[in-house]
């Protein structure tokens, strides 16, 4: 079964970029482009992995990542920050707010999907990147 990823990211261009690669390794994408809409699709499709934008239109993604862990469906999903914020202390907010890990913006489109891999479960990853 194809493994799927929840994307909550606004920038269209970065939407773009990673679904693209995450679709070259034959994840399956599903895009919400703010936070909100995010955490109701999460809980419609029990996603494999979330990458979640920190930097969002009303809702930022240390209140999306915690209302995330409030869903007790949600709670062993793993979430991954994306953001570009460089400040010192970024990493602790994440995993503070219940993110498994963080992945600094631009995205490198040569390492991005490795980078994710080891946060996503064993048996859902998809045979073609191992
Ligand atoms: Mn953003």
């Amino acid at each position: 079964m194809k493994s799927t990823i929840l994307l909550i990211e606004d920038n269209e261009q970065n939407c773009y970029l990673m679904t693209f690669l995450l679709e070259s390794y034959k994840f399956s994408v599903v895009v919400a482009n703010d936070g909100l809409t995010g955490i109701e699709l999460a809980e419609q499709i029990k996603p494999d992995l979330i990458l979640l934008d920190i930097q969002l239109p009303s809702m930022d993604g240390y209140d999306v990542a915690k209302s995330l862990r409030g869903i007790e469906s949600l709670q062993m999903v793993p979430i991954v920050a994306v953001t570009s914020y460089a400040m010192v202390g970024d990493r602790e907010k994440c995993l503070a707010a219940g993110c498994n890990g963080y992945i600094e913006k631009p995205i490198n489109p040569e390492t991005f999907v490795k980078e994710i891999l080891p946060f996503l479960p064993a048996a859902t990853s998809p045979e073609s990147a191992i």
